[in-house]
């Protein structure tokens, strides 16, 4: 499959597969063990941390999604993230940028106070504090773009090749955009990460994740330490990002034409301030994302022009996008990133960070885009009454 168009891989793979029953959804198996065909003769499949045939169906979309040689289908993002950096050792320097998601962060902070191996955050979007973690050779950059919640972009070329030049692997976190939208293995990134929660799944009633390497080798040390640590996703899991993933085309394509229509309205809304989306020809990203995006995505952030208050009366007046953290999913959300995902983060750190008191970031779903514009209109109008 893995010379087809994204829609046609996640809508075909494992279809008509099924050599018993000729079922053409392919089964689920949920068997934790399977029968040695003679003594000495080791089956594909034994024992289901290691492989299940439900799961590599799902491996072998995103691989294919993702161009790359295999894939480790695990039981949430920051298992898969947990899964890449145990290929490093005490002495490995590890390169992540300083904005990145806060669990991610927290593993990286948290291993490497462990002695597994050393981390640097830097601003990745700032070339010499690149250069001068580049000089200290890392042996891993890991890049996250479009970053969350202010979308910033970095190149994905340039910084692989000056990884690579040091001679770093580059990992990418690719969760903001799915395959349909980026594809770093392309731009030239060795590994690509997902929380298969958010946009892969889209459905919000899966946690999981996935790690595809670029080449078979590292594939199979994946695989060999996914087995190892026990990081690997569970057969039901499977079937249903499975199921997920056959609508990730239509739903990515309706995800961005759903947050057009909301940008253009924000653009108008004089309680509006600053909005963050690599679509502006204003956002520092945006010639990058033209370049390296086939879209700019359903995740819009902006700042409220008002105070607490205001705010406040703002996002209970919402009907339609729910208070939640998490995103991707078919229904729209509305998070605040100061009290919700970065509250860990101290109001300097956050002011540092570059995350006003009222930044609001949405996850644009799938409902009509006219309800969901008329939705944030009646709130806006809440907040104008109360002034
Ligand atoms: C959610 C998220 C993760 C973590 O994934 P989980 O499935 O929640 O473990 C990692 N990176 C990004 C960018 C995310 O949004």
């Amino acid at each position: 499959m893995s010379d087809k168009k994204p829609a046609t891989i996640a809508v075909r793979q494992g279809i008509s597969s099924d050599s018993q029953y000729h079922a053409v959804v392919p089964p689920i198996y949920l068997s934790t063990n399977y029968r040695f065909p003679e003594f000495g003769e080791v089956p594909q499949y034994d024992y289901a941390r290691g492989g299940n045939p439900t799961r590599s169906h799902l491996e072998r979309a995103l691989a294919d999604l993702e161009g790359g040689a295999g894939a480790v289908v695990t039981s949430c993002g920051m298992s898969a993230i947990n899964l890449l950096v145990s290929l490093f050792s005490s002495d490995d320097l590890i390169v992540a940028p300083h904005d990145c998601y806060g669990g991610t962060y927290r593993l990286l902070d948290s291993r490497a106070k462990k002695g597994a191996f050393k981390v640097s955050f830097i601003d990745q979007t700032n070339p010499d504090a690149l250069d001068e973690a580049l000089a200290k050779k890392p042996k891993l950059l890991l890049i996250e773009t479009p970053s969350n919640p202010l979308l910033r972009v970095v190149d994905v070329v340039e910084l692989s090749k000056k990884a690579h030049a040091v001679g770093a692997l580059v990992a990418v976190d690719n969760t903001f955009l799915s395959p349909v939208l980026q594809q770093p293995i392309s731009l030239g990134a060795d590994f690509v990460v997902h929380s298969t929660t958010k946009f892969i799944n889209g459905h919000s009633d899966v946690v999981g994740g996935v790690i595809v390497a670029a080449d078979a080798e590292k594939a199979e040390e994946l695989a060999w330490w996914g087995n190892c640590i026990g990081a690997t996703g569970g057969a039901f899991d499977s079937y249903m990002v499975l199921r997920g993933i056959r609508t990730l085309g239509v739903r990515m394509r309706q995800h961005e034409e759903n947050a057009a229509a909301v940008l253009a309205y924000l653009q108008d809304e004089e309680l509006v301030g600053t909005i963050y989306h690599p679509s502006l020809p204003s956002h520092p990203g945006h010639e990058i994302a033209k370049r390296q995006q086939a879209g700019f995505g359903g995740m819009v952030s902006f700042e409220l022009n008002g105070d607490e208050a205001e705010l406040k009366c703002f996002l209970q007046s919402l009907e339609l996008f729910a208070l939640a953290e998490s995103l991707g999913g078919v229904e729209s959300l509305v998070a605040h990133p100061g009290s919700m995902t970065h509250r860990a983060m101290s109001d300097e750190a956050q002011a540092e960070a570059g995350l006003a008191p009222t930044l609001l970031r949405l996850s644009v779903g799938l409902e009509d885009a006219a309800d969901l514009v008329a939705d944030l209109k009646q709130a806006f109008d809440k907040v104008r009454e109360t002034k």
